[in-house]
């Protein structure tokens, strides 16, 4: 049976200037309460194509989702083609129309016939209001369940899916439920964590489904069960059970848990402990440091960071002895152990971490391969050092070693540095 059927519209998504994360996302949404996504058909700014995917997309399926194409540019069809299909005029909606004026009344702008044409709508549709831009979403009844059409801008389109539209699917068309719980892991390969949860995995019930999902420098853990909306409490407890075992087993290599993110985790432990970072980083050029901003509320704890880049900045700045720069050299242990330690010792903050590495491609030495990174932690009982070697892609390296670090502090902090992988 085919439920859902999703049209992302757009000749930017067929000439792979703009990446289809939209369909991932309302795909991921629509799984989680059990209305399966069975084809996603990418159609060009053009009318004849989206009405002949409409119409084969509408008699196949209960729901169609349209994304995109709802501006109000020559280029942007959807509507006309939902006011073909759906035998409709195109009327001006008024409500939307006042939206519209006090969208840009609020910005200080006047509204332009362009604008203004955002209002027209197909009359047979239902008007879905769009509270963060101008472009509503519209439901229109089929012969199996509905279309549904919502603006190609991503935060838009999931405004509108979790306020209008998912709340309808859940009343209406919502089949078994997906259950998810998600462990975090850090800089254990997936592999290696796969072979250390198999006896675990050997034994789960069948309905527990397992999937590892790894990213550069962390997994991601995730048990699903699905159940039956009237099953759901036992579901949450049997999810629960398998979820408490795996943790078990992986010890403190678990960081976090469901949404959390690293960043996020060293905001809740600093923030709770009254404790603070500074950071100077080399190879990373301020990533770790900017990571960690983009949690809000980080300057509770965030005192503030360097990048000192050449030998004579990181002795000037923060104090390395000029001398390791010749003996031993920039990426180095003594070099980065300074750098945290003066870094820490310049702002006072309770941690200090000091990066250096060579995140490629260039710069390599036969004893110092891309991908060598000397990351060391000062704190106020003392500095720990350590030697990662990750890989040859730089954007890569640099992702790796803000997780790295983070990581060395989350074991620091808790008491768990130097313990076993998953002790
Ligand atoms: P608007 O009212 O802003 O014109 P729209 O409904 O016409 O919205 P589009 O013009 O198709 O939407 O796309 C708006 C923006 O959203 C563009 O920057 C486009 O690249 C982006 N976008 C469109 N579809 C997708 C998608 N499926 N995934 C990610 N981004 C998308
Ligand atoms: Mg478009």
């Amino acid at each position: 049976m085919n439920r859902a059927i999703l049209i992302p519209v757009g000749d930017e998504l067929l000439s792979g200037n703009v990446v289809d994360t939209n369909s991932g996302w309302i795909a991921h949404q629509l799984d989680l309460i059990g209305i399966p996504v069975s084809r996603i058909y990418t159609v060009p700014d053009d009318f004849n194509s989206l009405l002949e995917i409409l119409k084969e997309a509408e008699e196949k399926a209960e729901i169609v989702i349209i994304t995109g194409g709802l501006g109000p540019t020559k280029d942007d069809v959807t509507k006309s083609v939902l006011a073909h299909w759906s035998h409709s005029q195109l009327k001006e909606d008024l409500p939307t129309l006042s939206r519209i004026q006090a969208y840009f009344k609020a910005r200080g702008k006047e509204v332009n016939e362009l604008n203004a044409a955002q209002a027209i709508v197909p009359d047979k549709a239902e008007v879905l209001p769009n509270h963060l831009g101008t472009a509503p979403g519209l439901w229109i009844p089929s012969s199996r369940g509905c279309v549904v059409s919502l603006p190609g801008v991503p935060f838009e389109m999931k405004d509108l899916m979790i306020q209008e539209v998912l709340p309808r699917f859940r009343k209406n068309y919502a089949g078994a439920l997906w259950l998810e719980h998600t462990l975090l892991t850090l800089g254990i390969p997936e592999s290696e964590l796969a072979l250390h949860l198999k006896p675990i995995e050997d034994v789960l019930p069948p309905e527990v489904k397992i999937a590892y999902l790894p990213q550069p420098g962390l997994v991601k853990v995730k048990l699903r069960i699905q159940a039956e909306a009237n099953q759901k409490e036992t579901g949450i407890i049997l999810l629960h059970q398998q979820i408490e075992k795996i943790k078990q087993r992986l010890g403190g290599s678990v960081a976090g848990e469901g949404d959390e993110t690293p960043e996020g985790i060293i905001h809740t432990l600093l923030l709770s402990s009254n404790q603070t970072l500074a950071t100077a980083e080399s190879c990373t050029g301020g990533a770790l440091a900017s990571s960690l901003l983009g949690i809000p509320g980080a300057s509770a704890w965030f005192l503030g960071g360097m990048i000192p880049y050449q030998n004579r900045r990181k002795n000037e700045w923060l104090g390395v002895e000029n001398d390791l720069f010749h003996t031993v050299g920039a990426v180095s242990e003594p070099v980065a152990k300074q750098m945290a330690e003066g870094i820490r010792q310049r702002t006072g903050s309770t941690y200090g971490i000091g990066i250096t590495g060579i995140a490629g491609p260039g710069g390599a030495t036969p004893e110092k391969p891309v991908g060598t990174v000397w990351i060391s932690l000062a704190s106020p009982d003392e500095t720990i050092t350590e030697c990662y070697l990750f890989e040859r892609d730089r954007q890569r390296n640099i992702r790796r070693t803000c997780l790295a670090a983070i990581d060395m502090l989350r074991k620091k902090h808790l008491g768990l540095w130097g313990r076993g992988r998953f002790d």
